[in-house]
C-alpha cells in the first residue's frame, strides 16, 4: 500500500517557518507583510476559500485585507480597486478570487495586478519568466505540488512525469516546473488532455503523475505502473456511494484502485489543497521582501 502524502503535515511545517520569517520581517522594518483578497459574488466555495486565506494570514501574524464586493460590480469597479491596491504600500500581495462573474473580464483584472504583487503568479509577466527560468511568483497549487514530489521523490533527474490537464493555473505551470533544469525539477515531461485518444497510454509511463483534470474518476488503477507516485489536485463534490443523502469531496484519481500499486499519493482532501495556502502566504512574504530591498 502507498504511502500518504500529508499535505496538511508539510504545510504547516512551511505555515511555522513564515511565521518564524512574519517576526523577523516585523523586528527589521517594524511592518508585517499585508495580503489583500478580493472577492466578487457570493459562490459559496470561493466564499470559504477567501476566509481560509484570511485565517492563513492572521495565523503567520501576516494582514489579511478582505475586500467582498457584489456580485453587480463592473469591471471598471473592479479595476478601480486594483488601481487602488497597487498603490497601497500596506498591500503587499494581490489575490482575486477566481471565477469572476460574467460581465468581467478575468484577463483584464490579472493584467492590471502590478506584478510585483502577484502573489498567484497568474499575471503574464510571471507566467513569461516562469517560461523563460526567470525569478519569479510561481503559481500556488502547481508550486505545492513540486514541494511534496519533492519531498517523496529523491533525485528527480530523468525521471517521467506525466500531468494530465493543461491549464493555466495546474496542468501548464506544473509542466514547466518540472522541465526546469535544477535539482528539485530536471523531469522528462508528458502533459495529456482530452484530445488524447487514451490517456492511459501515457499516465501507465508515468514515474510520477500529476492529475488536475476536474472529473473524479479520470485515473483508475488499470491506468498506472506499480511505484507510481500520485499527485491528485481534483477537487469534486460527489454524492456519497456510503449514503446518497449526503456528498464528499473525492479528487480526481480512484483513490481506491491506484493506492495499492502506487508508492506514493496523496489524500484527497489533505494533500494539495492544503500546499496552496502555504504557497500564497510564502508568496506574500516574497513579496513583501522584493518591495522592502
Ligand atoms: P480545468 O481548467 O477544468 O482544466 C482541466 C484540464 O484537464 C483541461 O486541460 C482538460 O483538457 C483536462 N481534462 C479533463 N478531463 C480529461 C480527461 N478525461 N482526460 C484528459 N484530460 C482531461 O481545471 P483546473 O483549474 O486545472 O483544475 C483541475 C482540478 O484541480 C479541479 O478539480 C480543481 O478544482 C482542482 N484544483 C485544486 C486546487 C487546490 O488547491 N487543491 C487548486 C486549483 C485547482 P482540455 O484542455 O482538452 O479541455
Amino acid at each position: 500500500m502507498a504511502e500518504i502524502i500529508d499535505g496538511k503535515k508539510v504545510s504547516s511545517e512551511i505555515r511555522a517557518e513564515i511565521k518564524d520569517r512574519v517576526v523577523e520581517l516585523n523586528k527589521t522594518y517594524g511592518k508585517v507583510p499585508g495580503l489583500a483578497v478580493v472577492l466578487v459574488g457570493d459562490d459559496a466555495a470561493s466564499a470559504v476559500y477567501v476566509r481560509m486565506k484570511g485565517k492563513g494570514c492572521e495565523e503567520v501574524g501576516m494582514n489579511s485585507y478582505q475586500h467582498i464586493l457584489p456580485g453587480s460590480t463592473s469591471q471598471d469597479e473592479l479595476l478601480t480597486l486594483i488601481d487602488k491596491l497597487n498603490n497601497d504600500s500596506n498591500v503587499n500581495g494581490i489575490l482575486v478570487q477566481l471565477p469572476l462573474p460574467k460581465q468581467i473580464d478575468e484577463k483584464s483584472v490579472i493584467n492590471a495586478i502590478d506584478p510585483i504583487k502577484d502573489v498567484d503568479g497568474f499575471h503574464p509577466v510571471n507566467v513569461g519568466k516562469l517560461v523563460a527560468d526567470d525569478e519569479c511568483f510561481l503559481p500556488c497549487t502547481p508550486h505545492g505540488c513540486q514541494i511534496l514530489i519533492n519531498r517523496h521523490v529523491k533525485d528527480l533527474k530523468g525521471k517521467h512525469l506525466v500531468v494530465v490537464g493543461r491549464s493555466s493555473i495546474v496542468g501548464k505551470p506544473v509542466a514547466n516546473m518540472m522541465l526546469q533544469k535544477n535539482d528539485q525539477a530536471n523531469c522528462i515531461v508528458t502533459v495529456c488532455h482530452t484530445a488524447a485518444k487514451d490517456i492511459s497510454v501515457y499516465t501507465k509511463q508515468a514515474d510520477i503523475l500529476v492529475v488536475a483534470a476536474g472529473r473524479a474518476m479520470t485515473v483508475t488503477g488499470d491506468m498506472v505502473k506499480d511505484g507510481v507516485v500520485v499527485i491528485d489536485v481534483g477537487v469534486n463534490r460527489i454524492t456519497d456511494p456510503a449514503d446518497s443523502s449526503k456528498t464528499k469531496i473525492v479528487g480526481d484519481v480512484d483513490f481506491d484502485s491506484v493506492a495499492p500499486k502506487a508508492a506514493a499519493i496523496t489524500p484527497v482532501p489533505g494533500g494539495v489543497g492544503p500546499m496552496t495556502i502555504a504557497m500564497l502566504l510564502s508568496n506574500t512574504v516574497k513579496a513583501f521582501e522584493m518591495q522592502n530591498r
